[in-house]
């Protein structure tokens, strides 16, 4: 693996965390001095209120599983960039891959998060022994993380050990994507195609696809030259009602990894 360790990673690091499952975030949490609580929240879906080296993490009880561990990652990473305020996060700023301010307190806060609770060291090893992308592939590697098909897709594209992207739609349009930095020369359509599956999806009542299946790449990307390449494209309905797509690019398109 290349690149430097990041606070998160070397936090885990030491504390000897070898394999997903050791990741206990509540135990992180209690050993950087805050507690953790889950509760019925009403006007934001966590918050961490602090005072000196201790803070209270409150997380909304009614999220899932994998939002609630998300979250206290995400306060997590408040206390280690933002110490001394006291913040109310909104579900809309928790995991919000449409917003691309890098300086954003909320985007600082995501990207701590990120690597607390999806480490590259743990990821790459396990990530190596996948030779076929699919949502089944990205499932299987997130489940001893605890994080959710979205949240593991989108770092795996970032890492680029999925040469590609992840983009979803409303059904006003594009929301959000992320690629990996081999794929940074295309763009995706803001409107989706006709032809896609995402389409069908989002407008009509298709089920998730068993695996990714080719379709031409000017479906999604309108650049000169799209028509001569296929991709392969697998999508799934989030929790909100996103319809998001993985979007996995042969090499001809690729621009040579700038890992
Ligand atoms: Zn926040």
């Amino acid at each position: 693996m290349s690149g430097r360790l990041r606070p998160a990673e070397m936090l885990l690091q030491s504390l000897g965390v070898t394999v997903p499952e050791e990741i206990d975030v509540e135990a992180i949490a209690w050993y950087r001095g805050a507690k953790v609580r889950y509760r019925a929240l009403e006007s934001c879906e966590a918050r961490i209120l602090g005072h000196g080296d201790r803070a209270v993490i409150c997380v909304d009880s009614r999220k899932s599983p994998e939002r609630r561990k998300f979250s206290v990652c995400h306060e997590l990473g408040h206390w280690h960039h933002h110490r001394g305020k006291c913040l109310a996060c909104r579900s809309d700023e928790i995991g919000n891959a449409s917003s691309k301010n890098a300086l954003d307190p909320e985007r600082v806060a995501d990207g701590y998060a990120a690597d607390l609770l999806l480490p590259r060291y743990l990821v790459a090893p396990l990530a190596a022994q996948v030779s076929k992308w699919s949502l089944a592939r990205i499932r299987e590697l997130a489940a001893p993380f605890g994080a959710s098909t979205t949240a593991t897709a989108i770092r795996l594209v970032e890492m680029d050990v999925i040469p590609g992207m992840l983009v979803s739609h409303k059904t006003g349009g594009r929301r959000w994507f992320a690629r990996s930095p081999s794929a940074e020369r295309w763009f995706p359509q803001d409107q989706l195609d006709a032809d896609s599956h995402a389409f069908r999806m989002l407008f009509g009542s298709e089920t998730e696809l068993r695996a990714p299946s080719l379709i031409g790449a000017d479906a999604w990307f309108d650049r000169t030259g799209a028509d001569r390449y296929e991709v392969r494209e697998q999508s799934y309905k989030a929790s909100n009602g996103e319809v998001v797509t993985l979007l996995l690019l042969p090499a001809e398109m690729l621009a040579v990894s700038v890992r």
